[in-house]
C-alpha cells in the first residue's frame, strides 16, 4: 500500500545551556538520525523507555516542533520546513491524542466547545455546521449528545480519553499520533479504549502512530512494532516478527519482562528472561558507538567502536545491531 508518513534522517537536538554565559555547552539528542515510512491505514507502534525520545519524534512529525535536521513527508508534500501559515492547511489532516488531554486544557470550557475548537482554528465551517460534527463524533466514540454541555471534571478518565479522541478525530484527520492515550487508565478500561480507536480506525480509514513504553500495549493494536532507544530505531518489523522472532538484544530484554498468562491466570515467566540492568544513560552524552552496549550482555569490542547501522536482515525486518551485520 501507499506511504502516508515518510519520515527520512529526521534529528532533534536541544541545546543544553551552561555556564554564567548561558552559552550552548552540548546538545540533548532526543532524535538521532532516524528515518521510517508508515503506510496508509495501518498502526505502526513507536515503543521506548520514557527519555526514549518517542514523545519528542511524534512531536516533531506533527510539527509542533522543529526537526534538528531530516525531512518528514505527509501525503508526498515535505512539511518539516512549512511556515506556520501553509502548515495550517496540513494541521487538520495530522492529528495527536495525547496521555493527560486536559491537564493543558481549559476546564472552563464545556465538552461541547473542546471539541469544537480545533474546527474553529482550522476549518471555515459555519457555526450549524460545527455542531452538527461535534454531536455526531460525541455519539461515535460512544459517549452521549447530552453531555456535550457538562465539563470534563465530570467524566471518568476513560470518558475523557474518548473526549480527547472526539477532539482529534472531528477534523477528519488522516493520520493520528497517540502519544500513550492508555497509559494513565486502569487495565479494564484500557482495553474498552483500545477497542473504540480499533474500531475508529476501521471506520474511518485512519492511520496511526501509536506511542507506548511497553510492547504489551501495542501488542493488538499494531500492524508493524518499531523499538526506539536513545534517541535511536533499534529494531523495526512487522508484529509477528518483531514478537516472535526479537533480533536486537533490547527488544529481546523488553519481551522478556512481559509476564505471559497462562491458563487459570497464573502468570508464568517468559523462556529466558533476560533483565535489564542499569539506566538508560543520558541522551546528552550518549555512550560512543552502540549506545546500548552499556546495558547489553553480548557487548563485544567493536561495539563500542562502531555506530551498527540500521539494516533489512529478513524482507522487512530491519535491526541495528553488530551481532547481525
Ligand atoms: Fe549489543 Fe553490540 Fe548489538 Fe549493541 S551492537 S546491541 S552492544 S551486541
Ligand atoms: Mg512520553
Amino acid at each position: 500500500s501507499n506511504v502516508l508518513v515518510d519520515v527520512k534522517e529526521v534529528k532533534k537536538y536541544f541545546p543544553i545551556k551552561g555556564g554564567v554565559l548561558k552559552r550552548t555547552i552540548g546538545h540533548l539528542k532526543a532524535v538521532d538520525d532516524v528515518s521510517f515510512s508508515i503506510y496508509e491505514g495501518e498502526t505502526l507502534g513507536i515503543v521506548g523507555e520514557s527519555g526514549s525520545g518517542k514523545s519528542t519524534l511524534g512531536r516533531v512529525m506533527l510539527r509542533l516542533l522543529d526537526p534538528t535536521e531530516g525531512k518528514i513527508e505527509f501525503n508526498g508534500t515535505d512539511i518539516s520546513h512549512l511556515s506556520r501559515r501553509k502548515l495550517r492547511l496540513h494541521r487538520k489532516d495530522m492529528q495527536m491524542v495525547f496521555q493527560d488531554p486536559f491537564a493543558s486544557l481549559n476546564s472552563k470550557m464545556s465538552i461541547l466547545e473542546l471539541i469544537e475548537e480545533p474546527l474553529i482554528v482550522q476549518t471555515n465551517l459555519s457555526k450549524e455546521e460545527r455542531k452538527k460534527k461535534v454531536i455526531d463524533i460525541i455519539e461515535k466514540v460512544g459517549l452521549r449528545a447530552e453531555d456535550s454541555l457538562k465539563y470534563p471534571h465530570e467524566f471518568s478518565g476513560g470518558q475523557r480519553q474518548r473526549i480527547s479522541i472526539a477532539r482529534a478525530l472531528i477534523t477528519n484527520p488522516k493520520f493520528v499520533i497517540c502519544d500513550e492515550p492508555v497509559s494513565a487508565l486502569d487495565v479494564s478500561i484500557q482495553a474498552q479504549v483500545l477497542n473504540l480507536m480499533k474500531d475508529l480506525q476501521d471506520e474511518l480509514g485512519l492511520t496511526y502512530l501509536f506511542i507506548a513504553h511497553d510492547l504489551s500495549v501495542v501488542k493488538h493494536i499494531s500492524d508493524r512494532v518499531a523499538v526506539m532507544y536513545l534517541g535511536k530505531i533499534v529494531e523495526i518489523a512487522d508484529k509477528q516478527s518483531l514478537y516472535e522472532n526479537a533480533m536486537h538484544p533490547y527488544t529481546q530484554a523488553l519481551l522478556s519482562s512481559i509476564p505471559v498468562v497462562k491458563k487459570h491466570d497464573e502468570v508464568a515467566p517468559t523462556k529466558e528472561r533476560m533483565r535489564l540492568t542499569g539506566d538508560l544513560p543520558s541522551p546528552a552524552d550518549p555512550p560512543s558507538g552502540c549506545t546500548f552496549r552499556t546495558r547489553c550482555p553480548f557487548a563485544f569490542e567493536q561495539c563500542a567502536r562502531e555506530k551498527p547501522p540500521l539494516i533489512e536482515k529478513e524482507k522487512g525486518h530491519y535491526i541495528a545491531c553488530h551481532l547481525h551485520a
